[in-house]
């Protein structure tokens, strides 16, 4: 099933900014979803990583 929390594969669309967590590599293109990430899994310990195809 296609789920938000699908973290297969790190595909971008051209020129959509990536957020990614420096710790696990877990990404999102929202920013606020990775820093909510590294709250609630790296007790808010970790860094934003941005990428931009
Ligand atoms: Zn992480």
């Amino acid at each position: 099933m296609r789920g938000k929390k699908a973290a297969v594969g790190i595909y971008t669309l051209s020129g959509k900014p990536r957020w990614a967590c420096a710790m696990c590599g877990m990404y999102s293109y929202h920013k606020y979803s990775v820093k909510r990430h590294i709250e609630n899994l790296h007790n808010g310990i970790g860094n934003i990583v941005s990428f931009i195809d």
